[in-house]
């Protein structure tokens, strides 16, 4: 099995645990706090601050089948649409049914959605692709900080263990091939300082997405793929990586705007926002009978039709007509992030242009969150359950955190005290040398000019070149000893590399367009050949080595999968 490790100091401190989780989102806190609840030992390490990560910045909301009428069925249908043909269907099952207690839990854990004053009832909004108003929301638009606000209270009432500002590296294996935790690097001074590690049985990554692959992005600055490199160097299988949606309406800084961006929630369209160019038109009528409510993957696509057409850099959401009292009550955050940057959306329509959002591809897992890496998990954004399929569904993220958090610590808690942590074993590969961090900007430059929204197979090769090209560049200076310090800059980049080069090269592969997976040069779907999900290894060689599944389903974990070879669907100069 592959083990490949980062450079880095030996660990020079060490605890123990039942169970190791990485990072503080929903996906992370929610299974913190049900392993704890169960009595295990629990250690939470997260990269920044506790609240720092994409559930704090959630605008939308959480979609569960909760209104009058509704029903899991109806959320299953429209995530399967979505989903473009390549949802995982028992997983969405799972979503779609648990879902709605999932929320009523996360209620229970102090989390205050918006209700009607009389009834109490919650208040319920549609977004793109729901069929149903589905979407539960908290203080207007923030919904992911009241969702991180009662988690992290409730992580610190319980007295679980975190330790915050600590990067965590790699996996540690014995050598059965299992997991025995993890080696972290604590940054600032403290009892526990520098390079050290936690042995545990059971890790679980929960370290989100990976938008800072790319030069603009929503995802906030931890967002790096850290568990998806992670999860590759250990051996794990990861899967739709080159799913990668765009959100359609991210404000629109100006040409040279880099890194996270404000982002203006579906919910402002689910409210009657109307897109328009600049000549006022309505682009959306006419293309989607939910106009400007279609999926993500269409509105994206059309505005960026729509800005080639007209040679022009950003289309217009224009929500005028909702008045001042309307944008003060139920957009507060974003009326403030827009006047911010100088716009009024009372008075002008606010410019806005796609960048990268969501991950729907990420670590394999079956549906209690294993890999196919012994005793390692991995749930939320860094997750590839099936669910997502070829495009994610507004709003089912935060859900499928909440639920497959539940289901992940239900597993560790019935393994629990069945293992004690193996003996970590060194890898037997030296370590990856390191990226210097000036490359982390070229990097994010080539993946949103080469594998953005519109991808090609000129585009995607110039990509790759470039990304081969910094590999190349590390191992040279490396071996002449003039490689970068290992720091907390050059572990991200690092990782950021790793995923890149494997988006870029299932990018290459899947010659079809499907869901946000658009390629100019093969605009149709083809269901004949690619009605199946990439699966990527990393080989000893260091190089991504992509396989397909026989169909939509994923094989249980513990089969590795064989079929379909990627030699069937070949790469062009495979990086
Ligand atoms: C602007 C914005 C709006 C969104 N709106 C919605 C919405 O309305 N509804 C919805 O369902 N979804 C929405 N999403 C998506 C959703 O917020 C995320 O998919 C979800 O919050 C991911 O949760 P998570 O727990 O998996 O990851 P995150 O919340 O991103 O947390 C990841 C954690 O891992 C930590 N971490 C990362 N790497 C390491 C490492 N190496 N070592 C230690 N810790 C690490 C981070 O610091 C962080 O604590 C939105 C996303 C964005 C960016």
């Amino acid at each position: 099995m592959t083990d490949i490790r980062l450079a880095a100091p030996a660990p020079g401190w060490s605890r123990a645990a039942d169970v190791v989780v990485v990072g503080s989102g929903v996906a992370g806190l929610t299974t913190a706090l049900r392993c704890a609840a169960g009595g295990a030992r629990v250690v939470v390490v997260t990269k920044a601050r506790l609240d720092d990560g994409s559930t704090r910045w959630a605008q939308g909301g959480i979609a569960a089948a909760l209104g009058d009428g509704d029903t899991p069925r109806q959320h299953l249908d429209d995530t399967l649409v979505a989903g473009a043909g390549l949802c995982d269907e028992s997983a969405v099952r799972l979503l779609v049914t648990e879902g709605p207690d999932a929320v009523r839990r996360l209620i229970a854990t102090g989390a205050r959605f918006d209700a009607d004053p009389l009834t109490g009832a919650i208040l319920l909004t549609r977004e793109g692709g729901h069929h149903r108003r589905r979407i539960a929301h908290a203080g207007g638009d923030a919904t992911g900080a009241e969702v991180s606000r009662a988690l992290v209270d409730a992580v610190r009432a319980a007295g679980i263990e975190t330790v915050e500002n600590a990067l965590v590296l790699d996996l540690l294996t014995d050598a059965a091939g299992r997991t025995a935790g993890v080696t972290l690097h604590v940054m600032g001074e403290g009892a526990r300082d520098g390079v050290g590690a936690v042995h545990a049985p059971a890790v679980v990554l929960a370290t989100g997405g990976m938008g800072q692959v790319f030069s603009a992005t929503t995802n906030p600055a931890v967002s790096t793929g850290d568990g998806v490199a992670l999860a590759l160097r250990a051996g794990a299988e990861v899967s739709d990586l080159e799913f990668v949606q765009f959100h359609p309406t991210v404000m629109w800084l100006g040409a040279g705007a880099e890194g996270q961006q404000p982002l203006v929630s579906e919910a402002v369209r689910g409210e009657g926002a109307h897109l328009v160019d600049a000549d006022g038109v309505r682009f959306m009528l006419g293309q989607h009978e939910l106009a400007e409510l279609a999926p993500r993957d269409i509105v994206a696509k059309a505005i960026t039709r729509r800005m080639r057409e007209t040679g022009t850099e950003h289309m217009y959401l224009d929500a005028r007509h909702f008045g001042a009292a309307m944008w003060e009550h139920r957009f507060p955050t974003i009326l403030a992030a827009c006047r911010a940057h100088g716009i009024d959306p009372v008075t002008e329509p606010v410019p806005v242009s796609p960048a990268a959002h969501y991950a729907s591809g990420g670590v394999r897992t079956d549906e209690r969150g294993h890999t196919t890496v012994p005793g390692l998990y991995a749930c939320g954004e860094t997750a590839c359950t099936g669910v997502h399929g070829a495009n994610r569904l507004a709003s089912n993220s935060l859900l499928e955190g909440l639920v497959y958090a539940e289901r992940i610590a239900e597993d560790v808690l019935a393994g629990r005290g069945a293992r004690a942590p193996g003996e970590p074993v060194a890898p037997a590969a030296p370590a990856d040398p390191l990226p210097g961090p000036a490359d982390r900007a070229v990097l994010q430059r080539l993946m949103t000019s080469g594998a953005g929204v519109l991808r090609d197979a000129a585009g995607l090769a110039t990509a790759a070149d470039g990304l081969r090209e910094l590999r190349e560049r590390a191992r040279e200076a490396a071996r002449h000893g003039t490689g970068p310090e290992p720091c907390v800059d050059t572990w991200e980049t690092a990782n950021l590399l790793l995923v890149a080069e494997t988006l870029v090269t299932c990018a290459r592969t899947r010659k079809e367009t499907r869901g946000c997976h658009w390629r100019e040069d093969y605009p149709e779907r083809d269901d004949e050949r690619w009605h199946r999900h990439l699966v990527v290894t990393l080989t000893p060689e260091r190089t991504p080595d992509v396989r397909a599944t026989p169909g939509t389903a994923f094989p249980p974990v513990s089969t590795v999968v064989t079929a379909a070879p990627a030699a069937e669907y070949p790469v062009e100069n495979r990086s």
